[in-house]
């Protein structure tokens, strides 16, 4: 990986069942939901693997999101999803703890 973020994020682990650290993956999920569209940011339990799925947008009409930015989300823009990881705004939306 070529960018990283200087931020720790830790969470409670669905996987091990404690508060781990996780990792940025890098990439996002975009579901479509009837007209509506979810998206999130990936990030990795460091020891078990086990995903955790931050949200970008939920239930957004694609017309609301900058055609640019949903194009970076479907191609997985590495700048872009590191920008998000250090963004503590949207990290604590999503109730990441963090140092
Ligand atoms: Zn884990």
């Amino acid at each position: 990986m070529r960018y990283c973020n200087t931020i720790k994020v830790y969470h409670r682990c669905g996987g091990c069942g404690r508060k781990r650290q996780f990792i940025n993956t890098g990439r996002f999920r975009v579901n479509a939901n009837g007209k509506n569209v979810d998206v999130w940011l990936i990030y990795q339990c460091i020891k078990c693997k086990h995903s955790w799925n931050l949200t970008i947008y939920e239930r957004k009409q694609p017309s609301k999101i900058p055609a640019d930015e949903y194009q970076k989300f479907l191609e997985n823009d590495e700048v872009l999803a590191y920008r998000f990881g250090n963004d503590m705004a949207f990290l604590k939306r999503n109730k990441a703890e963090f140092e």
